[in-house]
């Protein structure tokens, strides 16, 4: 095997902990016969972009895009079905968790992070008081596991409406903690709902396990290089919209079509896109909400009444 300190590039090392998570994936009897795992020197080949035009591994992306494809049949996933690849990735990986890339941090790959518009509709119930502390990086199920210890059973009376999320049928009542975090467990995270954040994000066939190689906690960090590049195609993916404002699409509509409108406006005024590609990749996500009015990011629940 090589020694660890052959992987990254530029500077970047990859974390030890994320290079032993490699080397038991690509043994993995899950991903047998995965196209070119390995390059020069049997060092593991965990990318595959699609924009590689020359050399040796110019079509390794689309060849594990068909080993993808039949991992999917195999596993009765139609492969017409939308995000085939992504049901088939969370499907076939073999711990539901991973290390990150940059930082070691293990986290589920399942829908089971805190998106801060949960966050809000907690902060907002009366009695939780101003020090108890949010991260989220936190399990849900600790999350709550820690508001029932701390506030006792009114936590339960209060958690189906803090549950709520469009397509998901949300119990009108919990009996106990523990039935509470095993549906939670069992049919809340695996409905993925809108007010949870998955811990890695699918991108088969990209990377050998189908996931981003970062994770939650190291996801922003690792996206801002790529903002310039890729904000002229951004404003054309709603889901992208979606992402900078925690999953609250009232928020998401208002801010794409902000930037719709700087942008075309930079663009009269200057001529070029890349004074507007700069104004608006200076802004995170958290400055522009709270430039706005506030009336303009009320809770989903005040903009869902509005609209209907
Ligand atoms: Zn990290």
């Amino acid at each position: 095997m090589p020694h660890k300190r052959q992987y990254g590039s530029k500077g970047q090392t990859w974390h030890p902990d994320f290079v032993a998570y490699m080397e038991f994936i690509a043994r993995h009897p899950n991903y047998t016969g995965m196209p070119d795992a390995y390059a020069a020197e049997n060092k593991i080949q965990w990318e595959a972009p699609s924009n590689r035009g020359s050399g040796k591994f110019k079509d390794t992306h689309h060849k594990r895009r068909d080993w993808w494809r039949r991992k999917a049949r195999e596993l009765g996933i139609s492969t017409a079905a939308e995000e085939w690849i992504s049901k088939t990735a969370k499907r076939l990986h073999p711990t539901g968790k991973k290390p990150c890339k940059q930082c070691g941090r293990v986290l589920e790959i399942r829908y089971a992070y805190p998106r801060e518009a949960f966050l809000n509709r907690i902060r907002k119930v009366e009695y939780v008081t101003a020090d108890f502390k949010f991260d989220r990086l936190e399990h849900v199920t600790e999350l709550i596991r820690r508001l029932h210890a701390r506030y006792g059973k009114r936590i339960l009376d209060d958690l189906p409406t803090l549950l709520r999320a469009s397509g998901i049928n949300v119990p009108q009542s919990f009996e106990s903690l523990a039935a509470c975090l095993n549906w939670i467990d069992s049919q809340y995270i695996p409905a993925e709902p809108s007010v949870l954040s998955p811990g890695a994000m699918s991108n088969a066939p990209d990377r050998f396990d189908g996931f981003h190689s970062f994770n939650l906690c190291c996801r922003s960090k690792a996206d801002t290089g790529r903002h310039k590049e890729n904000l002229a195609g951004y404003v054309t993916d709603r889901r992208v919209f979606e992402y900078w404002a925690d999953g609250d699409w009232i928020a998401a509509d208002r801010l794409m079509g902000e930037i719709r409108t700087r942008l075309r406006n930079e663009r009269a005024a200057t001529g070029t896109a890349a004074r507007a590609m700069q104004i608006t990749s200076g802004r995170s996500r958290l400055d522009f909400r709270t430039t706005r009015s506030s009336r303009c990011f009320a809770a989903p629940a005040t903009a869902r009444r509005t609209t209907g």
